[in-house]
């Protein structure tokens, strides 16, 4: 085992799990045995709110330019450790070394937008009536929690920590079972950055632990980012015990390709967003709905495609079951009738016989009914359907359940502004494959890829920290009492 075994990370201590049950951390880069994640139970859940709870009335009352202090450290504790955060990512994940470095980038923006919140957060002021103000401030909640999946280990926990924490809160992460490593070194890193103790723990596990945090009568807030099917069964089970939820789902993003979309910016384009990171990313291109005849573009994909390779510029799929999985879509999508262009089935690397890999897959005359057309495969595969309008593209776009992406290519001022208005989705790219707002903007999706009101990250997820106080204030007894005082 290349690292010791995993542990809670609580008060900030690491904190032995009460169970003995765990799960071995395997490297799909080449199936080395990387470490062990316990499976806590409620007993470790309840040790952990205690510590943030004990933390909380301190760093609450923290003056906010003084809470983001830390995250000024910790940016520079993100930029310092950069190669090696990045190297971790890309072992315990299996996406490429320069994906990795790009994931800790994006962590050190999403922390430099969390250093300006003072800049944001400030609350109204306004005489009312003579004499009578009212202003308002934003309050932290108390004690929050955050679920995170595996296709980013660093980047999805750094979407909510930095915020969550620089606004007031303190807060319990649950790490992905299948990446808990990248977690344990930004507990260490915010340590290291002055972090007190107690306001960030990390609690490992899967449903059980989950399942506990939504139930936790001291635990105000939920985010939670993973699959759709987790997402509802999250989001039912906070709100039902009346907490505040955020529930990021799956996705399954489509791109519309006109016919005077410039080939090769749409093509590299087109490849870029189908397989980077393997095609685990919820922006990832899955579904390209070609707009009359766009077959010059699609033998242009097909070339850009084949020069993804495997273990070079193609990182491994999460583990050996998601590798079957992608490949069974495949062969399903041929059964159906579908033509496979470039088929990355039984891709093997070389020296890493044991690592999962998928090589980049272009399926084309996909119709609407196949399952590689409305279900998320989460590989770098393109399913390409065709339809005679831009309104029959829209259509198939729509009726997917989905609603994070959509994407036009096209040259045409007109045609972007008709799918900017009429694509069912939350983040809208055009002539952009993986169209992901940066900060100060918030990411979020639409319709089955998001639960809850507002944005995970940027602007937005001020609200969903924080609660607004309203006051009402009269220094002066003449103003006198009327039927609105
Ligand atoms: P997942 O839903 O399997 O797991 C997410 C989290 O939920 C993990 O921490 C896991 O331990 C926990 N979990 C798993 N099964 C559970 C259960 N039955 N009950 C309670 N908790 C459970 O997701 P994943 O496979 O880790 O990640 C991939 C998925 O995440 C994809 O669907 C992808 O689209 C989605 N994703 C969405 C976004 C977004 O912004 N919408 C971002 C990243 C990933």
């Amino acid at each position: 085992m290349k690292y010791p075994a995993i542990q809670n990370f609580i008060g900030g201590k690491i904190t032995k799990v009460s169970t003995d049950k765990k799960l071995d951390v395997i490297s799909p880069v080449d199936g080395t045995l990387l470490s062990t994640v316990p499976m806590s139970s409620t007993t470790d859940l309840n040790e952990a709110v205690n510590a943030a709870k004990k933390a909380f009335p301190i760093w609450s009352k923290t003056p906010i330019k003084d809470r983001v202090q830390v995250f000024f450290k910790y940016k520079t504790l993100l930029e310092k450790n950069l190669k090696e955060l990045a190297e971790l990512c890309s072992e315990e994940n299996g996406k490429t070394c320069s994906e990795s470095v790009a994931e800790i980038e994006k962590c050190i923006e999403l922390t430099e937008f969390a250093t300006s919140l003072p800049q944001l957060v400030q609350g109204e002021i306004l005489e009312v009536s003579r004499g009578v103000e009212c202003r308002t401030e934003h309050v932290p909640l108390g004690v929050v929690a955050s679920i995170v999946p595996f296709n980013f280990p660093s980047m999805v926990p750094n979407w909510t920590l930095p915020n969550a924490i620089a606004l007031g809160n303190c807060m319990i992460m649950k790490p992905s079972e299948k990446v808990p490593l990248s977690c344990g070194r930004i507990a260490e890193l915010l340590k290291e950055a002055g972090l007190p103790d107690g306001v960030f723990n990390i609690v490992h596990g899967d449903v059980e632990i989950v399942n506990a945090i939504c139930d936790h009568p001291d635990i105000e807030a939920v985010s939670f980012v993973g699959s759709t099917k987790i997402a509802k069964i999250v989001y039912q089970r906070a709100t039902n015990n009346l907490k505040r939820c955020l529930a990021l789902g799956g996705a399954k993003n489509h791109l519309m390709v006109l016919p005077d979309a410039k080939v090769d910016m749409t093509a590299t384009n087109v490849v870029a967003s189908m397989s980077g990171c393997a095609g685990q990313r919820c922006m990832a291109a899955s579904a390209m709905v070609g707009v009359g005849n766009v077959d010059e573009i699609i033998n242009k994909i097909c070339e850009e495609a084949r020069k993804i390779i495997p273990g070079k510029n193609l990182g491994a799929v999460i583990n050996k079951a998601s590798q079957e999985r992608i490949e069974q879509y495949i062969g399903e999508a041929e059964k159906q009738g579908a033509k496979i262009l470039v088929d990355g089935r039984n891709a093997v690397v070389e020296g890493k016989e044991k690592g999962s890999y998928v090589g980049p897959t272009v399926i084309d005359h996909v119709t609407p009914d196949m399952s590689v057309a409305t279900e998320e495969i989460f590989g770098p595969v393109i399913s390409i359907m065709r339809a005679n309008t831009l309104e029959e593209a829209l259509k198939i776009e729509n009726a997917n359940p989905y609603g994070n992406a959509a994407a036009v290519f096209t040259q045409s001022g007109a045609a972007a502004r008709y799918v900017m208005d009429h694509a069912s989705a939350g983040m809208i790219g055009v002539n952009v494959g993986v169209p992901v707002p940066r900060e100060p903007f918030s990411f979020g999706g639409w319709n089955e890829s998001k639960f809850g009101v507002g944005d995970i990250t940027g602007k937005s997820s001020i609200e969903f920290w924080t609660k607004l106080k309203k006051s009402t204030t009269k220094w002066n007894p003449e103003a006198g009492v009327n039927w609105m005082s």
